[in-house]
């Protein structure tokens, strides 16, 4: 059985078979019953959710001899011809493959040769992918289209189309289908074929297909062949998994698993970050979460062992990562890359901050010989202050050195001249106590805070530098974050602190003495975005909440977004 064969057996003809794209069908099919359709469209969605099919019945209606209510009567010999695609009205390019600026001219000359009272109808895929100069061509078309053309511009991203041409066009988006939607249209299809089928197998196929109507038909039809029995290839749980046993090895076997699949990364990386985006709702806003109630009671789990900081992390980091991959040559490393640093304790601490624990253990073993100390006078066991003994093998150590990752640096020292024993509690700055928070940033900052506060809290690797509390992150949107939330940040670092004191959000990718820091030392009431709030919207606005979730997320995308 041909792998697409059962996305091809059940494709919507017409439009009133499309699923969950009402707002797209609405448009076209007014325009159609009126005769005001456009020269050219622009459809916009991620891959499978009916662009390329949207357009064939677009064309069909408009050369059908008895359309019927803007939709098509699928028994003339032109809906049977565009149907069984050999239709010289419905002309289809993939401008991945015909890209030069020929191809363009081409049919541009072909598009004003028309045949009377007919419509030719182009469909350009992946219209983003089109070099400069066939851009440029295209756009003079548009400019002037002939009467008897119309033209579908089909895309996964419209913010890679020229603005030029995207003005030029009607944009209609599609989205991903809701589960419950899909769950229903694949239960009809599989009772339709006579496929017997598990109601497990339907959640893997449904799980597999991450929203698109072609990829989960794929997947049924999978599950089909194979006669019943799901072999999730992309099974996002083994990623979840590995990540949560920060086990790198395992990541880039189930990386290397899925490609061979055929599974483009760009499309892994979209359903991890849609999964993460899940596990986060079920933590902070579960009403939203959009999952069958098996399904959302595991990722609940998987979101506790993960956490939300990581969680948050996760996101942020594959989020990044979408983003890089549209200008990499080789999408497969950006994924492999971001998934080991997000496994790899040392990369996550940033080399930053490695630098920093060198340059630390360096000093300390410089300082060890003179770890001594301070000279005792034996009957009074305390300290005589302004001495120092010379080096006795037997004195026992009094300051064994620090374990790695605490701020021993920040810790003065005995040297020549040590201060007086009981030292006050300095009432502001000073390294001693921004040492404090630094050793005590998961118990005492981290631990007092919750919610997106925590969160934002762990996106920081605190540093004592020059008597300064420096705040490292990753980068520009983390210290935007860290900023925002710095009010109760800050109230907590003092609190630990004992005293305020200078606080720098520094990103890791600037030069590491020369901070154009911002130097926070009392801050403002400001208003910032509360998770409860967010919780408390009404489930109709759902598109405010996912902007919200969004923005807090910097580098995600909305993947089921509504009009
Ligand atoms: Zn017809």
């Amino acid at each position: 059985m041909a792998v697409q064969s059962l996305y091809r057996r059940y494709r919507p003809q017409r439009f009133s078979e499309l699923k969950g794209q009402e707002h797209v069908v609405r448009a076209l099919k007014n325009a159609v019953a009126n005769s005001r359709e456009g020269h050219a469209y622009l459809f916009s969605g991620p891959r499978g959710t009916g662009k390329t099919t949207t357009a064939r019945i677009l064309a069909k209606v408009l050369n059908c001899e008895n359309p019927l209510d803007g939709e098509p009567c699928c028994e003339c010999g032109s809906c049977l011809a565009v149907q069984e695609g050999n239709s010289f009205d419905v002309i289809e390019l993939d401008a991945a493959s015909n890209n030069g600026v020929e191809d363009i001219r081409e049919i541009i000359a072909a598009a004003s040769l028309g045949s009377p009272g007919r419509h030719k109808v182009y469909i350009l895929d992946e219209v983003h992918m089109l070099s400069k100069g066939a851009s440029a061509a295209l756009l003079k078309t548009l400019e002037e289209p002939p009467s008897h053309v119309v033209f579908v511009l089909a895309t996964t991203d419209p913010e890679k189309v020229a603005e030029t041409i995207r003005s030029r066009t009607q944009h209609l988006q599609f989205h991903l289908l809701p589960v419950d939607e899909l769950e229903a249209h694949v239960r009809w299809v599989a009772s339709d074929a006579g496929i017997d089928i598990s109601d497990e197998s339907i959640h893997a196929v449904l799980r597999q297909g991450g929203g698109s109507a072609r990829d989960t038909l794929s997947a049924l039809e999978l599950a089909a062949a194979t006669g019943g029995m799901v072999d999730e290839v992309t099974p996002v749980d083994e990623f979840v998994d590995a990540l949560i046993e920060y086990d790198a090895g395992r990541l880039l076997a189930a990386v290397a698993h899925t490609v061979n699949f055929g599974r483009d990364p760009r499309t892994i990386v979209n359903d991890l970050v849609r999964h993460m985006r899940d596990a986060f709702l079920t933590q902070m806003a579960p009403e939203l979460v959009q999952l069958p109630e098996d399904r959302a009671t595991e990722v609940a789990a998987q979101a506790g062992r993960l956490g939300t900081p990581r969680i948050v992390k996760v996101i942020e980091t594959l989020g990044l990562a979408i983003n890089d991959m549209r200008n990499a040559p080789d999408s497969r490393v950006v994924l492999e890359v971001a998934l080991v640093r997000l496994v790899h304790r040392e990369l996550q601490m940033g080399i930053e901050s490695m630098l920093a624990r060198v340059e630390r253990l360096e000093k300390e073993l410089e300082n060890r010989p003179q770890i001594a100390p301070a000279p005792v006078n034996p009957s009074t066991g305390r300290a005589v202050l302004g001495g120092r003994v010379a080096q006795d093998p037997s004195a026992p150590a009094v300051r064994p050195v620090a374990p790695a990752p605490s701020a021993a640096a920040a810790t003065p020292a005995p040297t020549t001249t040590p201060e007086p024993a009981p030292a006050p509690v300095p009432a502001s700055t000073s390294a001693m106590s921004i040492a404090t928070v630094v050793e005590k940033w998961n118990d005492g900052v981290i631990g007092e805070l919750k919610g997106m506060r925590r969160a934002v809290a762990q996106m920081a690797k605190p540093v004592e530098r020059d008597g300064q509390l420096v705040l490292m992150v990753d980068n520009e949107p983390s210290a935007k974050r860290v900023n925002e939330y710095m009010p109760d940040l800050s109230a907590v670092i003092f609190k630990v602190a004992g005293g305020k004191c200078a606080i720098v959000v520094e990103t890791r990718s600037e030069e590491p003495r020369a901070p154009k820091a911002k130097v926070v030392e009392e801050v403002a009431e400001e208003e910032f975005v509360d998770i409860e709030e967010i919780k408390q919207l009404p489930t109709v606005s759902n598109k405010a909440t996912e902007t919200n979730l969004a923005d807090a997320f910097p580098g995600s995308e909305i993947l089921t977004e509504d009009e």
